[in-house]
């Protein structure tokens, strides 16, 4: 099966190409990009007309809670600590698995339709979570994320381990993380044997550091040194590691993280609503770190269209350095793909558009008034796109939403419905 994407304003963020957006035919055989020519005349089984259109890789959210969805705007006024206490734990304790599903399902659409193909989710893994998953053909950082310190430890990593191995065969689409919560949710003596399980399945970490003040301070009282430094004294260091959040980390803890294998996710969004902060992620970028984008999930994050979040990005550091220099569109724009998918070990996969891989692209129709004119495109793409300028997503080579319309056997007013009954039964407000 061939399929070209014809005539597009190409963004490939291909750093070896030299240039930031190219006219290109797309030629993709089932799920591999195969050509990238000015013009391609062979034959196709499906032509996309892409004219007039700018055409680049999907986004890729690296720190997301897709099971979160039924929490959508719920953080009015409340600090992280009550917000988790008050208001989301005891409502995830009624939680069916079911519930998940369909709390899943809208968060996986919602990413389909506002450009992102690849997320990394830090929720429970019930079983029904990963059906919709597999439903919507999102590719997927997968976890059940674990933690001891509601004394659940053991079961919670009986509940990973058996989703990982019934899973992690069944489709390219689908990778694992083993994601302790935080240190504050989880001993040491846990995160140790989490490390040993890692190693072992070689597979990334992915875990909530220092998110704001209070925790920064609880985690320098219990181990009587930085987090940072906790992470290379419990081993984890060791680890590919997916850092979410890391608002705050001193100099002496760049400087250890700058020589392992680690990424850190910057949640702007989500740290200014729960009154955390800003992360300085120029700092962490010129020490060499990786740094990629993360939306959270819905509860703290609004929404998870990476368009909305990359505008954030760029503004946020701008104002915290008082220098708008210190950081262009096209950097927040590898933020969002190509070191995302550095993030996640995806980079031989995705996150560019090159010959070799796999075929995970947008199209962003640019007719639209509020984006009139497009002089420079690649701001107009941080700054002024949102979700329904995505028109088209494909994803390892398949079409799921195209001209805005899902091509999946989903149907959006029945899912709602479902969701609404969800929200009556368990009071979310
Ligand atoms: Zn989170």
């Amino acid at each position: 099966m061939i399929k070209v994407i014809k005539n597009g304003n190409v963004i490939t963020m291909d750093e070896k190409r030299n240039k930031q957006i190219e006219k290109l035919d797309i030629v993709i055989q089932d799920d591999t990009i195969i050509k990238l020519e000015p013009t391609y005349l062979g034959d196709a089984d499906e032509i996309i007309d892409a004219s007039s259109k700018i055409v680049m890789p999907g986004l890729i959210n690296c720190h997301t809670h897709l099971g979160m969805s039924l929490f959508r705007c719920t953080n009015d006024n409340y600090n992280l600590n009550d917000w988790l206490n008050k208001k989301i734990w005891p409502i995830e304790d009624k939680l069916t698995s079911k519930d998940i599903y369909y709390s899943t399902l809208l968060s996986c659409i919602e990413s389909i339709k506002s450009g992102t193909t690849t997320s990394a989710d830090d929720y429970f893994g019930y079983p029904d979570f990963i059906e919709a998953i597999k439903e919507t053909g999102i590719r997927e950082l997968f976890t059940s994320c674990v933690m001891d310190s509601d004394g659940n430890g053991d079961k919670r990593l009986d509940i990973f381990k058996k989703l990982y191995n019934e899973n992690k065969d069944m489709s390219d689409l689908i990778t694992f993380s083993i994601a302790p919560h935080s240190l504050y949710t989880c001993s040491s003596l846990y995160l140790e044997k989490l490390r040993d399980l890692a190693l072992k399945y070689n597979l990334p970490i992915h875990i909530h550091l220092s998110e704001n003040l209070d925790e920064v301070k609880e985690i320098k009282q219990k181990y009587n040194m930085k987090p940072a430094f906790v992470l290379e004294k419990l081993g984890l260091l060791k680890c590919k590691l997916i850092l979410a959040h890391c608002t705050y980390l001193d100099d002496d803890e760049i400087e250890l993280l700058k020589n392992h294998d680690v990424s850190i996710v910057h949640n702007p969004v989500s740290n200014l609503n729960l009154g955390c902060g800003i992360a300085p992620i120029k700092k962490y970028i010129d020490n060499g770190l990786n740094v990629c984008i993360g939306t959270d999930g819905q509860g703290s994050a609004i929404n998870i269209d990476m368009f909305y979040h990359m505008t954030f990005v760029d503004l946020l550091q701008k104002g915290l350095y008082k220098d708008p220099t210190v950081m262009n569109s096209y950097d927040v724009l590898k933020l969002a793909t190509i070191n995302g998918a550095k993030a996640l070990g995806l980079e031989d996969k995705v996150g560019s558009i090159e010959i070799g891989k796999k075929a995970d692209i947008i199209i962003l129709d640019y007719d639209d008034i509020s984006i009139y004119p497009t002089a420079n495109i690649i701001s107009q793409i941080v700054h002024n796109t949102r979700n329904y300028h995505v028109i088209t997503s494909i994803i390892n080579g398949k079409t799921i939403m195209h001209n805005r319309k899902l091509l999946i056997n989903i149907n959006e007013n029945n899912l709602k419905n479902e969701i609404d009954n969800i929200m009556l039964k368990l009071d979310i407000h």
